[in-house]
Formats: C-alpha cells, sequence, structure tokens
C-alpha cells in the first residue's frame, strides 16, 4: 500500500512531524539522507503507526501515492537545495513539495518558480512550535497554490494545533508568502520575548522584587488579557532554582542573547519595504547590544542616576503600571508585524488575510496568545484596517493604559533601566497621533544641503528655495 504522505529529514522536527502524521492514521514514508535515523525512529516509533521506511530517495518517492506529497525537513539553506536536485529527476507532474525548514521567502520564492518549469508544486510552508509543537500540534503557515493546498490541506491541517475546534493552519498565499508569515511571527517573537524581558527588569531593578516574586506577578498575569504561552514560561523560568548554587536560575545564565537570524530577516524585510516595525528592530538590536562584551565593559562605569530604586508603596503602584505598559507595547509591536505582512503581501500580490493569520497563531506557536483573537476580530470588523491601534478594542486599551505606559518609559529613564521595546513602542503611538510631525523640518533640511525639493500644504507641486541665494522659492 502506498504511502500518503512522506518526510525526508528525520532530526527532531522531522521526526515529530512524521510521528504526528503516523498518529493521525496517515501513512508515512521516511527518509533520511544517513539511514541510522531511519532506523531509530522505526526501532523506537515504528509501533506508533503505519510506517514506511525507505533507504534510498528513489525507494522513497517509489513508495507514495500520487500526486506525491512529500515534506522536506531538513537543515535551511544549501541542505535544501541539495534535497531538490535530488528528488526533482523522481517526481511526475502534479507533485507536491513542501518546505517545511525555516527558510527565507526569497528563496522559497526562486524555488517555486523552478519547480513550477517541472510542473511541480512547491510549497514553503512555516512551521511554529518548535518539538513539542512539531509532536503535538504545530501552527502550520503553507504558502505555495490554491490547487496543492486542496491536496495537501487536509493533512496538515489534521496534524495542526487545534483552537475551539479550528485548525491552526490555512493556505496563505502564493509562493513565499507562507515563509514570509513565519518570517514575520519570527520577528514578532523577538519583540514580545523582549517587552516581557524589560518587564522583568522593571520588577527586579525599578521596584526591587526578587525572581520568584516577579514569577507570581507573571503567573497572575498570565490569567488574565496577557494571558500567553511567552508569558507561562516567563513565569516558570523566574521561578527556577539553579540547583548547583540555589541562586536564581536567571541569575546564573550569561546575559548575552543569542539569535538564528529570523528577527535580523524580518528587520531588513520590513527596511526594504519601508514598514516602521521598531518594535522587533530595537528587540534585535537589543540582542545584539546584550552580546556586545567589550562595548558593556568598556561602558560600564558610565555615571547614571543618584536615584535607583522606588520606595515599597510607589514600587505596588509601579507593578500595576507596568502590565499596562506591558499590553500597550504588545498591542503595538503585533500592530507593526501586521503592517509589514500586508506591506509583503501587497509587494508580492499574495492578498494574505491578516485575520486569518492571528487566527492561526492562536495555537502550536511560540506566539499563541489569547489576545490573538482580539486581533482576528478586528480584522473581522474591518479587513482594511490600516493599522491595529485604530480598532475599537485596541483603542480603548491603549488609552486606559497610555498615562500608566508614559509613567513606566519616564520612570525607567529617571531609574536608569533600559526599556528600548517600550519607550519606541509609545514614540511609535504619539507619532501616529502626532498632528504635525518634524518630518517637515527634515523636509526643509534636505531641500537646504541636497535640493531635494519638498511639497507645500497649501499647493500642489514640488518646490524648492533658493537658500544660498535671495531665498525666493521655485516651483521645480
Ligand atoms: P537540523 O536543522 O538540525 O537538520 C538536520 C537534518 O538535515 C538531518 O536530517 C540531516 O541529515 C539533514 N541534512 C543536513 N544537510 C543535508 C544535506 N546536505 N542533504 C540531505 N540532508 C541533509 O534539523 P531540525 O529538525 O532541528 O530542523 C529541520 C528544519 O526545521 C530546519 O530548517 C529548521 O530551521 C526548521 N525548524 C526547526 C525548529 C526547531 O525548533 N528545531 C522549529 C521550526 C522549524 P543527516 O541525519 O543525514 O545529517
Amino acid at each position: 500500500q502506498s504511502a500518503d504522505i512522506g518526510v525526508t529529514g528525520l532530526a527532531v522536527m522531522g521526526r515529530n512531524l512524521a510521528r504526528n502524521f503516523a498518529r493521525h492514521g496517515h501513512r508515512v514514508a521516511l527518509h533520511n539522507r544517513s539511514t541510522a535515523r531511519t532506523s531509530a525512529l522505526m526501532a523506537e516509533f515504528g509501533h506508533e503507526g503505519a510506517f514506511v521506511p525507505s533507504e534510498t530517495m528513489a525507494q522513497f518517492v517509489a513508495s507514495l501515492a500520487r500526486p506525491r506529497r512529500i515534506v522536506i525537513m531538513v537543515k535551511a539553506g544549501e541542505p535544501t537545495d541539495a534535497v531538490i536536485d535530488e528528488l526533482v529527476p523522481l517526481l511526475e507532474e502534479g507533485d507536491i513539495v513542501v518546505d517545511g525548514g525555516n527558510a527565507h521567502f526569497l528563496d522559497t520564492r526562486r524555488r517555486e518558480a523552478a519547480l513550477r518549469e517541472h510542473g511541480l508544486h512547491f510549497v514553503g510552508t512555516g512551521i511554529s512550535g518548535g518539538e513539542e509543537g512539531a509532536l503535538e500540534g504545530p501552527s502550520i503557515m503553507p504558502g505555495g497554490t490554491a490547487q496543492a493546498y486542496r491536496s495537501l490541506g487536509p493533512l496538515l491541517e489534521s496534524i495542526a494545533a487545534q483552537v475551539d475546534g479550528r485548525p491552526c493552519c490555512t493556505h496563505v498565499g502564493p509562493d513565499g508568502a507562507g515563509h514570509f508569515v513565519k518570517m514575520v511571527h519570527n520577528g514578532i517573537e523577538y519583540a514580545d520575548m523582549q517587552l516581557i524581558a524589560e518587564a522583568y527588569d522593571l520588577l527586579r531593578h525599578g521596584a526591587g522584587r526578587q525572581p520568584a516574586e516577579i514569577a507570581r506577578t507573571f503567573r497572575t498575569w498570565n490569567e488574565d488579557r496577557l494571558n500567553s504561552y511567552l508569558i507561562e514560561i516567563t513565569a516558570e523560568v523566574l521561578g527556577h532554582t539553579d540547583a548547583a548554587t540555589g541562586r536564581p536560575f536567571v541569575d546564573i545564565v550569561q546575559d548575552r542573547a543569542e539569535q538564528k537570524g529570523t528577527g535580523r530577516w524580518t528587520v531588513q524585510t520590513a527596511l526594504e519595504l519601508g514598514v516602521p516595525v521598531s518594535g522587533i528592530a530595537e528587540a534585535v538590536f537589543a540582542r545584539s547590544l546584550s552580546g556586545s562584551v567589550t562595548l558593556r565593559e568598556a561602558a560600564r562605569e558610565l555615571p547614571g542616576p543618584t536615584e535607583t530604586w522606588l520606595d515599597s508603596a510607589a514600587a505596588d503602584r509601579f507593578a500595576g503600571d507596568v502590565e499596562q505598559a506591558l499590553y500597550a507595547s504588545k498591542i503595538v509591536a503585533y500592530a507593526q508585524g501586521f503592517n509589514q505582512i500586508q506591506a509583503g503581501s501587497a509587494e508580492y500580490g499574495w492578498q494574505i488575510a491578516p485575520g486569518a493569520m492571528a487566527s492561526i497563531w492562536r495555537g502550536g506557536c511560540i506566539i499563541r496568545a489569547k489576545f490573538l483573537d482580539r486581533i482576528e476580530a478586528a480584522y473581522q470588523a474591518d479587513a482594511q484596517l490600516p493599522t491595529l491601534l485604530t480598532d475599537e478594542y485596541f483603542r480603548k486599551a491603549l488609552g486606559e493604559a497610555q498615562s500608566a505606559w508614559r509613567r513606566v518609559v519616564s520612570t525607567a529613564a529617571q531609574l536608569g533601566v533600559p526599556v528600548p521595546g517600550f519607550a519606541t513602542a509609545l514614540a511609535y503611538y504619539d507619532s501616529l497621533r502626532a498632528g504635525r510631525l518634524p518630518a517637515a523640518l527634515i523636509q526643509g533640511q534636505r531641500d537646504f544641503f541636497g535640493a531635494h525639493t519638498y511639497r507645500r500644504i497649501d499647493r500642489d507641486g514640488v518646490f524648492h528655495t533658493l537658500w544660498a541665494g535671495d531665498r525666493s522659492e521655485q516651483e521645480r
């Protein structure tokens, strides 16, 4: 009997996806470059479902029902191209190749175009949720053609996380749309983690609370509107004690945040598209700064404020303010990310429905949160919403939070606690609100030194002032 779906690349992610397919009653063909991983999977988990292991790519392809559906789950980059090159000559028209790795969406566009020439469907698919998600139900973001999704969708939806009876998987849009959305998801994840880390830092170094106490605060927050996987795990990490030293775990870990690069891709792409994702950018920079050891070493003795702690009554009030500031900043970070999805969609003609992205992130992925229901509802109410900030629910939440948010940012500045995420979110909010921005002055400067011209508020046309001459105005 032929297999329904095949998985090639059986490291942690591929192995768990294959098991997830099998647990849902699908017959799964298995392949890995080195056969040891295939035999290990069979030995350990072969009893879990219907697996069809193969030693060679040719056997693997032959074991699949047509049109073949093959998931590649190998290291992103060259290994993915190597596997595609090996697969393509063995496939037939109409077969579907899925790349579930963390590919750059431009690589996905290139691969999709190349496989289309061979009459094959290439479905770049974002998969979030890590090792556990792959097994228990990830959030799945497939791109590619609608035709490919008709064949593949039911299988992917069956293994995805389910929230309120709906799968966390939908057809995102053509070619690289799925990987693009996964990239922005990761960027938002960076921003969300940074904001939570700043909230912790404020409670620790502003309010003078200990990690275990802060863990309790986060647990309380997790029961309300901030309810999310990231808040939940933050409480776990903060509540953990290092066995070797008896100290809070967070105090024995080196304070240098690492990154694999998807946050950087998000910011690079946002710069290309001209979308201000300042929350994601600050989060990426904050990680880079934390890792700049020499720089930090050199700057350690720079003067800071004399006032460094809040008194205890102020500290209690402050904790409430920090919750408000965190919620408001988080709304801004997500609003920016969703604008990037809309901009990418417009640039590449993907027609991505932003509300559907919020819906498939409600479960399985790292940024899963109660709050995504609100984002889905906002886009359901108005699919053309220019920014989430103006949706009725979010506008009200921001309005209620803004005083506390301002107090937190100014207190942080006074106490010398760095809050790049909170501060940039507030600046974005105030910039969007502003009736007039100092951009008018920047246009004047540009015209002064480079004759770059400007537009007037009262007349159409493009103008230049003769700054070095009699300062009369010319129409260009
Ligand atoms: P790795 O990224 O560690 O990749 C290991 C797999 O790639 C092995 O099966 C290996 O085969 C195969 N491989 C490497 N080079 C080649 C090559 N040249 N030709 C053929 N096969 C090759 O595995 P993960 O399971 O961690 O991740 C798989 C993909 O999923 C990656 O793209 C990753 O970015 C993405 N991803 C990972 C997540 C995670 O939490 N780990 C979450 C979401 C996505 P061999 O055994 O023969 O060495």
